[in-house]
């Protein structure tokens, strides 16, 4: 009999840990993941596996560890002997690394080499391969440019250069002890699973929550930075692809298109059946209703709904990503298949279901 796959994955409870898990599930892996213990539940994002009779228990394990607890790390990596290891677990809003940059560098970075040590200690350099949830907020803003796996890096926040170490530990690693270890250099990926102070579930969770009446306006702060969004569960089989080539090689995936925050804004409006005009410059601009389908008692034509706040701007911010995934289309076969637009009506009505069922609760 063949023997069974087994996937070790950090960040179990993420966003790309949730899809990952379902994906390796359905193709027959063991799954193992690391959770964190937290005062409340933190496994929402993974609970239909967990309790779904056919998989539970016997296809799907969690262990408790942290990404700063080094000795644990190895535990569990000598129990699960893990012939693929995913490193997703991260500190991963930009914005939080300006106030907690010495945890974010003790999980993003120090957690990626104990990982890799526990894998020599353990003598698995033949038998684990990793992979690591490389960033392009490595790159910093190119104005000029798309970027591919030979632009040069430049991070503007200590989440990026908490994250350019692990990348650079990953090809030390892969080339000082021949390890199977690759980076994928993941541009920004969104979906309904997106944790929510992330810009683009803020919006449209936010814009959910006003059209039903929930909330009068939402405040954003840089409406001109611009992003290359996908979409993560096209993501993940990416990660998971990049283990099974025959040679270990780092690479971009983006989609190769990009909007800004504003335009993003315009976009999920629409689809909620709003025209919104802009007015103001700078901290002053707001975004006001110019047109809207079903006017309502909480919702009419001239409310103002969009703001700009202060307080949501980084001390340094990359404006400008745009990935350029040329390699990956050619070598991986890479073609997403979740486009913007059918990426923000997924979320959109996600965020209209939760809001649903509250009221209904
Ligand atoms: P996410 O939703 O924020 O998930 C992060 C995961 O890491 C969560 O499961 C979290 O646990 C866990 N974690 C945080 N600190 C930990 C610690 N000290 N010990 C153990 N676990 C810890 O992130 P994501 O969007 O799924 O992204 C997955 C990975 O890809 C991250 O490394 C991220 O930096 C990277 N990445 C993401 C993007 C993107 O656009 N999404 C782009 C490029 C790279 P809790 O649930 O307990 O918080
Ligand atoms: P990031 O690309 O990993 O930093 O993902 P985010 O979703 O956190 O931010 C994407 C961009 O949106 C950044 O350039 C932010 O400065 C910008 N942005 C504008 N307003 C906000 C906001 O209210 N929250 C967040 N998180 N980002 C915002």
């Amino acid at each position: 009999m063949k023997k069974k796959k087994v996937a070790l994955i950090t960040g179990i409870t993420g966003q790309d840990g949730s899809y990952l898990a379902e994906f390796l599930l359905k193709k027959g892996y063991l799954v193992h993941g690391i959770k964190r213990k937290s005062s409340q539940f933190n496994t929402q994002l993974i609970e239909n596996i967990y309790e779904d009779p056919s998989i539970n228990n016997r296809k799907f394990f969690l262990h408790y560890g942290d990404m700063t607890d080094g000795l644990t790390i190895t535990k569990i990596i000598k129990k699960v002997r893990p012939s693929e290891i995913y490193n997703l677990a991260a500190q991963s809003h930009v914005a939080v690394s300006f106030q907690n940059p010495e945890y974010i560098s003790n999980v993003n970075s120090f957690g990626t080499l104990r990982i890799l040590e526990s894998i020599r200690l353990l003598g698995l350099e033949n038998h684990s391969k990793f992979y690591q949830a490389s960033t392009s907020e490595m790159f910093g803003d190119d104005k000029k440019k798309s970027l591919n796996e030979k632009s040069t890096f430049h991070p503007k926040s200590p989440y990026g250069i908490s994250k350019l170490y692990s990348y650079w530990l990953t090809k030390v690693y892969r080339e000082s002890y021949n390890i199977f270890a690759v980076n994928g250099i993941l541009f920004n990926h969104e979906s309904e699973r997106r944790g929510e102070t992330f810009i683009t579930r803020k919006i449209t969770k936010g814009l959910s929550e006003i059209v039903c009446g929930k909330r009068k306006c939402l405040y954003v702060g840089n409406l001109n930075s611009k992003r290359d969004w996908g979409h993560a569960e096209d993501y993940v089989k990416m990660q998971w692809l990049m283990l099974q080539q025959k040679n270990p090689k780092d690479y971009v995936i983006a989609t190769g298109k990009q909007l800004s925050v504003k335009n993003f804004i315009n976009k999920c409006s629409n689809y909620l059946g709003i025209k919104l005009n802009w007015h103001g410059k700078g901290l002053k601009e707001y975004g006001k209703i110019a047109k809207i389908k079903n006017e309502n008692s909480f919702l009419k034509k001239g409310d103002v709904i969009i703001k700009v706040d202060k307080r949501y701007f980084r001390p340094n911010d990359v404006e400008n990503l745009l990935g350029d995934p040329k390699k990956a289309v050619k070598e991986l076969n890479w073609k997403p298949k979740i486009s913007i637009d059918a990426l923000i009506k997924r979320m959109i009505n996600n965020d209209l279901k939760n809001i649903e069922i509250k009221k209904n609760v």
